[in-house]
């Protein structure tokens, strides 16, 4: 219904029709406002049929300008009433499409959870940092100079049975057996002062079984200076282990042997179940968390420090067991599965 097509002698009564069913019809406003436009704008129907009046002879001008104005006026009533309408329609239809049920509870978004040995190592940096240790890092495939000779740990040494290793297949090169080789990297790189732990994965061809797994966690310390005692070895000991497991804690230490330390010392801490009466879960009241000693002097050499004006302290625990003391973890598998369950543990 464009305005080209009316004049002034538009049939007003067809008009009204027309408009009535298509108002009727129109399914939404911005139909609606489309034949608000169409019908009524500047340059609709009505508009054009008004201009039209002026070339009708003047006996039939103000009876038909008159029903041309009714005619205007009725349609402008059935747009507003069917705006109402539709408006209505959509209020009402509203709560169908688009209801909420207020009772409903949306499951909450699950967090992640970090894993226990995340926990302790960050739990172990910490309590170096406060001493003044920096971590250090090193490659997990090493060559046999820094993983075993430079440790004291020449070919045929015993040593190395305990430390069966996985070799790169047509190469000298393994995977580490533990995070000592870092130590020999960073003392070949820096001179003392040296203070620093190494964390990380180290790799035996071990059985395994609720202890053992063919890959576990280190972390390594290191401390190099002029005239570090052995009683800053006993000190720092003590002040790992009460820092970790609670200041109650008794430290027992007792001699050792390891090829790269001389002395060596092994270190326990009393038992936190039984506190140190001996129960299943200890042995004899106390839990063995690492082995330690003063750096052996050829150590120090193959690291290029001398020995005859510097003294060092080393120790090394086990990441898992850390953990599986501090959170009572049973089995030491547990780390390395998928169940998330576990991990909502700690
Ligand atoms: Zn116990």
């Amino acid at each position: 219904m464009q305005g080209g097509q009316a004049s002034g002698t538009a049939d007003l009564d067809q008009l009204v029709r027309s408009a009535r069913e298509q108002i009727a019809a129109a399914p939404d406003e911005a139909t609606l406002e489309q034949l608000r436009i169409d019908l009524l704008g500047k340059k609709g129907v009505m508009t054009a049929t008004l201009r039209g009046l002026g070339s009708l002879p003047a006996d039939q001008r103000a009876a038909r300008g008159a029903r041309a104005n009714d005619v205007k006026n009725e349609i402008e009533s059935m747009l507003t009433a069917r705006t109402g309408a539709l408006a209505d329609a959509r209020l009402e239809t509203i709560g169908e499409r688009e209801w909420m049920d207020v009772t409903f509870v949306p499951a909450l978004a699950r967090r992640g959870h970090l894993h226990p040995l995340s926990l302790i190592l960050r739990d172990v940096k910490a309590i170096f940092s406060r001493i003044g240790y920096e971590v250090a890092l090193g490659p997990e495939v090493e060559d046999d100079f820094h993983n075993f000779e430079a440790l004291n740990i020449p070919a045929e040494h015993p040593a190395r049975d305990t430390m069966d290793s996985f070799y790169l297949e047509g190469s000298p090169l393994l995977l580490r057996t533990h995070t000592s080789p870092v130590q020999i990297r960073y003392m070949q790189a820096h001179q003392p002062p040296i203070r620093i732990i190494a964390p990380g994965a180290v790799y035996r061809r071990d059985a395994t079984d609720p202890y053992h797994g063919s890959q576990f966690h280190q972390v390594e310390g290191l401390c190099i200076d002029e005239d570090i005692r052995f009683s800053d070895l006993k000190g720092t000991i003590e002040y790992f282990c009460r820092s970790l497991f609670g200041a109650d804690r008794r430290i027992r230490i007792t001699g050792d042997h390891f090829p790269f330390t001389e002395p060596s010392a092994g270190a326990a801490v009393s038992c936190g179940i039984c506190g140190g009466a001996g129960c299943r879960s200890c042995k004899g009241g106390w839990l063995e968390i690492l082995g330690s000693g003063m750096v052996h002097p050829q150590v120090l050499r193959n690291g290029g420090i001398d020995p005859a004006r510097f003294s060092g302290f080393a120790f090394g625990a086990g990441l898992e067991r850390l953990a599986m003391l501090k959170y009572k973890i049973a089995d030491l598998r547990a780390f390395l599965d998928d169940d998330v369950r576990f991990l909502r543990q700690f």
